[in-house]
């Protein structure tokens, strides 16, 4: 039995894993469910899946779990804060730790599972833009293995030869082509973007997910996120990387190699897919997706990104071409400018403006040898000038 902790696992990708788990419970456990502050799920998911241990990051909600499950018979340990999440991601009984807390939050119990040498599931892309050297090199030191759950990535690994990490180029890779959506607001008309509300901004045509992640689709600082992310997953930088929009989301991703061939994965969009590959990985299993029917889907089309409609992924461009701290800014304040939209603070322009003033604003550093106690103090200072900014905004 492979035994996995969910961090995050009332989230979005949470419930899809927890699906995929359950459809294989003679291979897979849930050791350990983690959560923020939603109680009532998390108590829900412990009556369903018995795992030995839940924690709640919010010490208050722990409290109230430990109460709401006090009827139950073989209750899981409750455990508290994020020193309760970082135990969970590296109990010897664990194999496998799914990363899918959204946003920095997620960065510390992910460090904790890939130094415990864990098989990491990486949902939360926002914990390698923000210290991606310091968790390829914890992944590295302690022979943790990382497979990519965000679509695209899942499915460039999928179309890459199994020895990639010797470097792209060795491989005979030319470049990656890294596919969005476009999001909700690809065709919105672009004096228009001021009025855009978080329900309309958060109504993703081809996906369903978490707020968060919904409005950086929207802006596409998502796929930027995801330009560094892949930098780090696959040891490449933003010349090697293309991104390309394709509205239906039926093609994940795909790598050009230098023979002219060019690799794509398909799939309906539905997260269970790349989770069902991560957790199987190198086999393959049922992930309860529907089978791609090409008829159905008729046509494929590709266009150019609108880097004036998106400023924001030219921003993140920006951020990982300088490097060292730069992308840990960006995220930082990308995080505080979509909370403040989702709370009718800012528009949605604002949020680029934002998370540009900020980056501009900010004294780069670079991030050799630093740890993780120095990342965490640039994310938060770079937060307190991005409030700063949104509150001068409303004023
Ligand atoms: P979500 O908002 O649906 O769920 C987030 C989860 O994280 C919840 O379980 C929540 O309780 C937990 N959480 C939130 N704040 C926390 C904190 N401070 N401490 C501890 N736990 C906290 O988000 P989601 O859509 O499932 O996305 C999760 C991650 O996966 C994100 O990094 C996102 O970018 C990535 N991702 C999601 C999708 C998708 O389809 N949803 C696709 C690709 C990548
Ligand atoms: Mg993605």
């Amino acid at each position: 039995m492979i035994g996995v902790t969910v961090l995050g696992a009332t989230g979005s990708i949470g419930v899809s894993t927890l699906d995929v788990l359950a459809r294989h419970s003679d291979r897979f456990r849930a050791v350990a469910l983690t959560a923020n502050r939603d109680v009532e799920r998390l108590a829900e998911q412990c009556r369903q899946h018995r795992p030995r241990y839940a924690a709640m990051a919010d010490p208050e909600s722990a409290r109230r779990l430990h109460e709401s499950l006090s009827d139950m018979p073989d209750r899981p340990e409750v455990l508290a804060g994020i020193e309760g999440l970082e135990q969970l991601a590296s109990l010897p009984e664990v194999d496998y730790v799914m990363a899918a807390i959204v946003g920095a939050a997620g960065l510390r119990p992910t460090l904790a599972a890939a130094r415990a040498g864990k098989r990491v599931l990486l949902a939360n892309k926002e914990s390698l833009v923000v210290a991606g050297a310091l968790l390829m090199r914890a992944v590295a030191d302690s022979g943790a293995e990382l497979l990519p759950i965000d679509s695209e990535h899942n499915a460039i690994f999928q179309c890459l030869p199994a020895n990639f990490s010797d470097g792209l180029h060795k491989v005979g890779v030319r470049r990656i082509l890294l596919t969005a959506s476009g999001g909700p607001l690809r065709d919105w008309p672009i004096d228009q973007l001021s009025a855009v509300t978080p329900e309309q901004a958060c109504a993703h045509p081809t996906w369903a997910m978490g707020r968060k992640i919904s409005v950086d689709s929207a802006t596409m600082m998502n796929k930027g996120l995801e330009v560094i992310e892949a930098c780090w997953l696959f040891g490449t930088d933003t010349d090697h990387i293309q991104v390309v929009v394709h509205p239906q989301s039926m093609i994940h991703s795909l790598v050009q190699y230098d023979d002219g061939s060019v690799l794509a994965q398909l799939g309906n969009p539905d997260m269970r897919t790349p989770i069902a590959h991560a957790m199987a990985w190198p086999e393959r299993i049922d992930s309860g997706v529907t089978p791609l029917d090409l008829f159905a889907v008729a046509r494929l089309d590709f266009q150019e990104p609108d880097l004036a409609r998106f400023p924001c992924l030219g921003l993140a461009f920006e951020a990982a071409r300088q490097g060292g701290t730069a992308p840990a800014v960006l995220n930082a304040a990308n995080e505080i400018a979509v909370a403040a939209f989702l709370e009718r603070r800012i528009d949605l322009p604002g949020i680029a403006a934002v998370v540009g003033d900020v980056l501009a604003g900010f004294p780069h550093a670079s991030v050799e040898d630093q740890g993780l106690e120095f990342l965490l103090d640039v994310d938060r200072r770079a937060r307190e000038h991005a409030e700063r900014l949104v509150g001068s905004r409303v004023d």
